[in-house]
């Protein structure tokens, strides 16, 4: 008889377990609290523009496999674009443009060096650095810090500045002070494990088109059912052979009731939309010592043939009290400051703050559920991916091989 499961979370885990439920002959209901599937991968329909935002620019690294498999086997490879090889635009209010760039024609390790040797400011002592943190990322701890870390092997200011903080914030929406070693030596290790893994990638359409429609469409294709505005407040109502959590962790903790510590933050994503264009050399910028983080061209990142050009500020592990209108003209007279004249006004501003954007890497949070309920959920411990869209589709499929195995089990 065909076995039925209930995910509850229609976002990148809801989505990718129940599609590879369906593709097992499973017969699958998706119910989630929002209007609109795709949880944080969101894009809001802008009805005065006329145009698809997303909440904030998403990036991903080739060492993204599975989010690459998913997207290859809903047929939506082309919807994603690639370096060819790691390049990082980097621009300093006072040492202006320059990059860190990893020649392909070098052997990974030795082409970061070699970057890292080539940036303005950084000499022996960077690349002295760089050695002593590849040879020690098996060695740390659950509990280090990144800064701890990087005081253990001296890492010169430049190159936290320029290089160690912005990859912090950049993978685990987290500060080097407080985000954990562990994980920050899995990310370095398998992000910078070869070119292919290391060069950066992101979505060349809205994420709703490019990411959650074809996944969506291609449950529909495999007879899986979805319910949207249905928030699940007591999990005795679900009633199925298993029942897969693709929650993040403080909405797991809420629906089971249970008072366990989770940290999350927030990421603010600033859109300007421009009707005197800026030429900008790069599709993004990584913006050092200033309050924005990473300039970002969404008009060429996603083709978009419009009369304006729409511009994204980032501001990871966003901790700001200031007021929106304050942030916006922030990160506007940042731009200014950059591009080294003042500009005309932008035509349209807005601003999204995703308050939860990540659940922190901590080493708690594991939770004891009913033998039938699968954890999909965002909680990463020390050690595992951060809270990313490829943690989220490796949880979509783990649930899904689990309960292959639980329901296989059962008389
Ligand atoms: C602004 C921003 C920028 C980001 N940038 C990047 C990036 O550059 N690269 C990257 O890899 N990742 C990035 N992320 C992280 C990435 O978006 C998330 O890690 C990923 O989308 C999480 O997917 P998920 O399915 O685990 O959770 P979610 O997407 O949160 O899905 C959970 C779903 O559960 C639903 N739900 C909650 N409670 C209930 C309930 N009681 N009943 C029913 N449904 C419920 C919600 O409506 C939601 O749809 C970013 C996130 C944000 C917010």
């Amino acid at each position: 008889m065909t076995k039925h499961v209930i995910v509850v979370g229609g976002g990148i885990a809801g989505l990718t377990a129940a599609l590879r439920l369906a593709e097992r002959g499973f017969a699958v209901d998706v119910y989630d609290a929002a209007p609109e599937l795709g949880g944080r991968t969101k894009s809001h329909f802008d009805e005065g523009l006329q145009v698809w935002v997303d909440n904030g620019p998403h990036l991903m690294v080739g060492a993204y496999e599975a989010t690459q498999k998913l997207m290859a086997d809903v047929g939506a490879s082309d919807l994603a674009s690639w370096q060819h090889h790691l390049t990082l635009p980097l621009w300093h209010q006072q040492r202006g443009f320059f990059a860190l760039e990893a020649k392909p024609y070098l052997p990974i390790a030795l082409a970061l060096l070699v970057a890292v040797a080539k940036l303005p400011g950084h000499g022996y002592k960077s690349v002295l650095a760089m050695l002593k943190i590849a040879l020690g990322m098996h060695k740390r701890n659950e509990t280090q810090t990144v800064a701890a870390w990087m005081e253990e092997v001296k890492a010169p200011d430049l190159l936290k500045q320029d290089m160690l903080e912005v990859l912090c914030l950049g993978v685990m929406n987290e500060p080097m002070l407080t985000a954990n070693a562990k994980t920050f030596a899995r990310v370095l290790a398998t992000s910078f494990a070869s070119h292919n893994f290391a060069k950066m990638g992101w979505f060349n359409k809205p994420l709703s088109q490019a990411l959650v429609a074809p996944v969506v469409n291609a449950c529909e294709k495999q007879g899986v059912r979805f319910y949207s505005r249905q928030t699940i407040r007591d999990i005795s109502e679900l009633k199925a052979d298993a029942v897969v959590l693709a929650l993040p962790a403080t909405a797991r903790n809420r629906l089971l009731g249970i008072d366990a510590p989770v940290e999350t933050m927030a990421i603010t994503n600033i859109h300007f939309w421009l009707e005197e264009p800026i030429e900008m050399s790069n599709m993004m910028v990584g913006m050092l010592g200033t309050y924005s983080q990473w300039l970002f061209d969404v008009s060429a990142m996603t083709h978009e043939s419009g009369q304006l050009q729409h511009l994204c500020v980032t501001v990871s592990a966003d901790v700001s009290d200031m007021r929106q209108e304050e942030m916006m003209n922030k990160a506007w007279s940042e731009i200014e400051v950059m591009v080294g004249r003042p500009l005309q006004m932008p035509l349209k501003s807005r601003l999204i703050r995703e308050k939860r954007a990540t659940t922190l890497v901590r080493p708690f949070g594991s939770i004891d559920l009913p033998s039938h309920f699968i954890d999909a959920g965002e909680s990463p411990f020390p050690g595992q991916l951060p809270a990313t869209i490829e943690l989220a589709v490796i949880s979509g499929e783990k649930a899904a091989a689990a309960v292959t195995n639980i329901t296989r089990e059962k008389p």
